[in-house]
């Protein structure tokens, strides 16, 4: 770490903020949650894992059709498992609808686990809409899933999900949401959007650290999966089979990581809720859009496309910016944002979820603006325009 003197989050000071959207930054707080070791076994585990599972299906806005599946491992662990379990394996298949580098893996999975699929591919600056999918439906009568990104984390888009659930349930469809980097800020409620399954892990909205992730499902869809995930470990049916059973998880659970987890459920209560998150979210959004605006730096999204996760700024064509550079020389004031650049349009990216607020937002901010000086960028028009 270099001799440069910031001021990082609480406790770890010396640490840089991590701007990125998981593993984000987390309280303190949720951080000393994990200062005890507790046994998988435990009548006190046990409940802790039961009160996560009901935490997350009433934050979903979930009723008692509903089922909540924790799975060991990150995020795409539980898309696999999700992909595993739900999606038919022959005579059927699932349409997935993309804008970015999430939904292009899941069709990947699906390719590699064997389960026909269409896939529809937008450029990662086009919102989808049901118009994006209505013809696809209509002349493919096969098409019996569908599998959406809600904010699509390469960019940072988000995608209306009750728009393109109406067009899919009109259908007959089951619509399976990836809801990874929005669950727990943005507006979502399973009955009301018509999402059969939803997955989302616990290092993005919620604040938590990474280690497990989970599926909210129909629970008739769980009890028809039954003996159809092409994998052991990533079973669905036989992992709510075990947590219903016994309460606890088949193989090792990660008990720190559920621990810090259910404190970080606490958390967002006690900030009000994700009306109160997404609130909090929207200001840090704002506070960055805005500072790089005053220097002429563009975000690649329009305002009503960009929401509050992660946003997405057009590259100065500076001969001077150099990317790399860019991101150690914010590293060391004190603000780790998201490596690499993965859109059409040279761009970067920056997150604007975790627990920090607008006050961080801006010194992070005035370290851009520091830091582009120090490398002489003068010219902050994007570089293809
Ligand atoms: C973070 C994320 C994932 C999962 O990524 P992991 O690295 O497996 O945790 C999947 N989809 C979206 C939209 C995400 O933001």
């Amino acid at each position: 770490m270099s001799m440069m003197r910031f001021h990082g989050p609480a406790g770890q000071e010396d640490m840089p903020y991590l701007l990125t959207p998981g593993p984000l930054t987390t309280s303190r707080t949720v951080k000393l949650a994990m200062l005890a070791d507790w046994g998988s076994r435990d009548v006190e585990f046990r409940k802790l894992v039961k009160e996560i599972r009901q935490e997350l299906l009433q934050i979903a806005g979930c009723d008692d059709t509903y089922e909540c599946v924790l799975m060991q491992g990150s995020g795409t662990f539980a898309i696999e498992a999700a992909l595993g379990a739900f999606c038919p394996d022959k005579r059927k298949k699932t349409l997935v609808v993309a804008n970015g580098a999430y939904g292009e893996r899941a069709a990947q999975i699906l390719t590699r686990i064997n389960r026909p699929h269409e896939r529809i591919s937008k450029n990662d600056t086009t919102q989808l809409s049901a118009e994006h999918i209505i013809p696809t439906l209509q002349e493919d009568k096969n098409i019996s899933h569908v599998w959406l990104i809600h904010c699509e984390t390469t960019s940072g888009i988000v995608n209306p999900i009750g728009d393109l659930s109406r067009a899919a349930k009109s259908r007959g469809c089951i619509f399976m949401v990836d809801a990874m980097s929005s669950f727990g800020a943005l507006d979502i409620n399973m009955v009301r959007d018509g999402i059969d399954v939803l997955v989302s892990s616990s290092n993005k909205c919620i604040e938590g650290i990474p280690g497990f992730a989970y599926v909210l499902v129909r629970k008739n869809l769980l009890l028809l999966s039954q003996g159809h995930s092409h994998s052991v470990v990533l079973d669905l049916y036989d992992q709510w089979i075990g947590l219903e059973a016994s309460g606890q998880f088949r193989f090792t659970p990660p008990t720190h990581a559920l621990v810090a987890f259910r404190q970080a459920l606490r958390e967002l209560d006690e900030e009000g809720g994700t009306a109160a998150r997404r609130k909090r979210y929207a200001r840090n959004a704002e506070a960055l859009v805005k500072g790089l605006a005053e220097i002429g730096i563009k975000p690649l999204l329009s305002d009503n496309a960009s929401g509050p996760i992660i946003q997405t700024f057009l590259t100065p064509r500076d001969s001077h910016f150099k990317f790399d550079l860019f991101y150690e020389k914010l590293r060391q004031r004190g603000f780790a944002i998201y490596p690499g650049k993965l859109t059409q349009r040279d761009s970067f990216r920056i997150g604007t979820i975790g627990h920090l607020d607008e006050a961080v937002m801006l010194r992070a901010v005035a370290a851009i603006k520091d830091v582009l000086q120090e490398m002489n960028v003068k010219d902050f028009m994007p570089r293809d325009l």
